[in-house]
């Protein structure tokens, strides 16, 4: 087994996810091999790609090395690659928050806009941490894209839960023992995990029907084979920026819970994927409604994690109501491992280099991508949306750092990484200059974007 030894060489960490239950690693064996190819070192704790379907003999031949402890792997990466980490691993965040250096830059969910007050502790300990949950989605960020790469996952497996509880065959079928009518099935929300639940029923026969307040979608839904539901409601003013929905008033949502009440009903399945950046997910699925569907339907809540869509869900159980089962979908991705390692991975990979020139670290400050996703970095929380949310002015850049003239090129600065020893204060001084100077067009550009896009607090 190799197993890693201190270079000059930057090293990507990759330690075993603590959440619990959690069966994704943040970077399968194509990654690692992406990587070496732009000059890093990756290690990789021994077994953690085990759950995923990945064997360390594969990261091996890859050209990882092995490290039999996950100290070890924070003791020696100056890049740690995570899943779920920071806030999105609440129970387990603090171990791996004693292990952070300063210096060491953190990649992964974090769920800074959910938990930003944790994120005030990776600022102090000089931890540069980039949440992927706040790639832009601009075309150019596509390929970084861990939201859509999970919630494709996600509608994909909500289908076959459906498929799996429901005491009916989905496709239509013409046996000598008689004709098999179709399921028919209702999606709510066709963003990205809707659209991949709407070809998944398709793909397995079903008839399937769908809305979302977005009127934009309507072609895209018609395109997979399923026909749009129209409701007599006004909602050309309902996307915003980022092609997002917007948060609409209670009795916009009690119209709409009203006109769907008979699609419900006639409904053997409803996939409710239904959600608002920042807000709670809208309830459109009532008890009454539920009452209203055959014995035997179901209801799948991919919005259980955001307080649901159906007012019956309870998050990670599925309970029986009457004669329909609804189930609360919690981290479905972690469920199907493997792709969702290696979907997560391009995503990871792929931002990863994009931040690496030469086989170091190489911010650029007016990059949207960098600014959309850097939450800490120089000692301070840098991401504008989650200095709002902390009663940090979004506008008003950190003090600079006394070093911060020494930097030279505008729009370009290294950011120093742990173990890189050359010069320790001319490291100091570059992170001090990178950071100050992005967070001025971080804080800009995240009121015009990510704001829009992402949450209102
Ligand atoms: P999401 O998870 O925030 O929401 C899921 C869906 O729920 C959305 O389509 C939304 O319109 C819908 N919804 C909200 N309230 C509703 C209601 N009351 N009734 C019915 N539907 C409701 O969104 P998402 O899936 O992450 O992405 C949404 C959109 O973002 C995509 O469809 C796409 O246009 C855009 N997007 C762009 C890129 C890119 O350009 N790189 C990448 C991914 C997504």
């Amino acid at each position: 087994m190799a197993e890693a030894t201190g270079s000059d060489t930057v090293t990507v960490g990759v330690p075993q996810e603590t959440f619990p239950g959690e069966r994704r690693i943040a970077l399968v064996p194509a990654g690692v091999a992406a990587l070496k190819k732009a000059g890093l070192e990756v290690i990789i704790q021994q077994g953690a790609g085990a759950s995923a379907g990945f064997p360390d003999s594969e990261y091996e031949e890859a050209g990882a090395g092995l490290v039999s402890d996950r100290t070890k792997v924070f003791e020696t990466a100056d890049i740690v690659l995570q899943v779920r980490t920071g806030g999105a691993n609440l129970d387990h965040w603090q171990a791996d928050l004693d292990q952070l250096r300063e210096g060491q830059t953190l990649i992964g969910m974090c769920d800074p806009l959910g938990q930003s007050q944790l994120m005030t502790a990776v600022a102090e300990r000089g931890v540069t941490c980039f949440s992927l949950e706040l790639i832009p989605r601009i075309t150019r960020a596509q390929s970084m894209d861990v939201l859509s790469s999970m919630a494709t996952v996600a509608g994909y497996k909500a289908v076959l839960i459906a498929a799996e509880t429901l005491p009916r065959m989905f496709p239509m079928m013409m046996t000598a023992a008689g004709t098999i009518a179709p399921a028919k099935v209702l999606v709510v929300g066709a963003g990205v995990a809707g659209l991949q639940a709407i070809a998944s029923a398709r793909k397995l026969g079903a008839v399937v029907q769908a809305y979302d307040i977005r009127p934009a979608v309507k072609e895209e839904v018609q395109s997979l084979g399923a026909k749009f539901v129209e409701l007599e409601l006004e909602a050309s003013d309902s996307e915003q920026s980022g092609g997002y929905a917007k948060a609409m008033d209670e009795e916009f949502y009690r119209k709409q819970r009203e006109l769907m009440t008979k699609v419900i009903a006639d409904s053997d399945v409803v996939i409710t994927t239904a959600a608002v950046p920042g807000k709670k997910a809208p309830v459109l699925v009532t008890e009454e409604m539920v009452q209203g569907m055959p014995d035997g339907s179901v209801v799948v809540d991919l919005a259980a994690e955001q307080g649901g869509n159906c007012e019956l869900t309870a998050p990670g159980e599925a309970k029986a109501v009457g004669g329909v089962t609804i189930v609360g979908c919690v981290n479905l991705p972690t469920t199907i491992p493997y792709h969702a390692s290696q979907m997560y991975s391009k995503n990871i990979t792929t931002f990863l280099l994009h931040l690496v020139e030469e086989g170091k670290l190489s911010l650029d400050r007016d990059d949207e991508i960098i600014q959309g996703t850097m939450v800490t970095g120089g000692g301070e929380i840098r991401q504008a949306l989650v200095r709002k949310i902390l009663g940090l002015d979004p506008d008003e850049p950190p003090p600079p750092e006394p070093a911060e003239e020494e930097t030279k090129e505008a729009g370009t600065a290294t950011i120093p990484l742990a173990g890189d020893s050359d010069d320790d204060s001319g490291s100091e001084a570059a992170a001090a200059d990178s950071g100050e100077t992005e967070n001025n067009d971080a804080s800009e550009q995240a009121e015009t974007d990510t704001n829009d896009q992402k949450s209102e607090g």
